[in-house]
């Protein structure tokens, strides 16, 4: 079946999954092949890129924590001059647009100027790295409530979370932007009641071959996160739903008793 969501003047806020091409959206693929210009974020890997035909536009507007190439106002300003120009815009993001990703400012300049805006979803890091992990976020009788939270803040300004809420019994914590942040995670989760034994996973660019995993526990957060992430983008999940077994331990164990297969 032909599709008409593509209209020339028209954008897609595209979700590009945590990395591993595989991981996009059948949808995506499709709204990736049948663009004019596509914009890309820094976080989307060279797999994905890989995926754009050559005939296509591509601009880099890549933001990195304390790198910013282009801010804010001026991506907005670029993809509303691609879709006046009569472009069929991409403007493919990390994970999923809706998460973290600045997708609001980007929707309302479009549609204050009047142009067609709609969000292809994508895998978000948190439902990758429970994946990767081989565990799940919410977990029967322990774990009845997911979050997601940025723990990014401004340079030198603390983080304005509510830790009391954040610490309570029977909550999953996926932290995005946290690995500079790692310290005072573990510092004001603990100080606000969670157990300095709760378990914790870290992971770093999640679904890609350089991949990384840590499991450790909350009061040595910190610690751990300085020892596995240096500038690769970091996921940090806690909560009792962690204590399940993970996939990383039973690799760990599989390599010390043998070669498999
Ligand atoms: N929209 C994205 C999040 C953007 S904020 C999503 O839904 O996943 C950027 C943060 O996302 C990073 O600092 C990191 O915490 C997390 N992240 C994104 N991709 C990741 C990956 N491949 N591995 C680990 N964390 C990742």
């Amino acid at each position: 079946m032909p599709h008409d969501d593509f209209a020339p003047g028209s954008v897609w806020l595209v979700g590009a999954g945590p990395g591993d091409p595989e991981l996009l959206t059948m949808k995506a693929v499709r709204l990736i092949a049948a663009a004019d210009i596509v914009f890309t974020d820094a976080l989307v890997g060279p797999g994905i890129l890989a995926l754009i035909p050559s005939h296509v536009e591509r601009v880099s507007v890549g933001k990195r924590s304390g790198l910013h190439s282009k801010d804010q106002g001026t991506i907005d300003t670029l993809l509303v001059a691609a879709a006046a120009a009569g472009k069929r815009v991409v403007r493919l993001k990390g994970g999923d647009p809706a998460l973290f990703g600045r997708a609001a400012e980007e929707i309302a300049a479009l549609r204050a100027t009047g142009h067609p805006v709609q969000i292809c979803p994508g895998i978000t890091a948190a439902s990758a790295a429970a994946a990767s992990a081989g565990i799940s976020l919410s977990l029967r009788g322990v774990a009845r409530d997911v979050r997601f939270i940025t723990a990014h803040s401004q340079r030198g300004e603390a983080l304005d979370l509510d830790w009391d809420a954040l610490a309570k019994f029977g909550t999953t914590l996926a932290f995005y932007m946290g690995r500079s942040a790692a310290d005072a995670i573990s510092r004001e989760l603990i100080a606000a009641g969670m157990a300095a034994a709760t378990p914790v996973l870290i992971v770093c660019d999640v679904s890609l071959p350089s991949e990384k995993q840590l499991a450790t526990r909350l009061d040595l957060l910190g610690l751990a996160t300085r020892a596995l992430a240096d500038k690769a983008p970091t996921l940090i999940l806690v909560g009792e739903a962690l204590r399940q077994p993970t996939r990383t331990k039973t690799r760990k164990l599989a390599a010390a008793i043998g070669p498999r297969d």
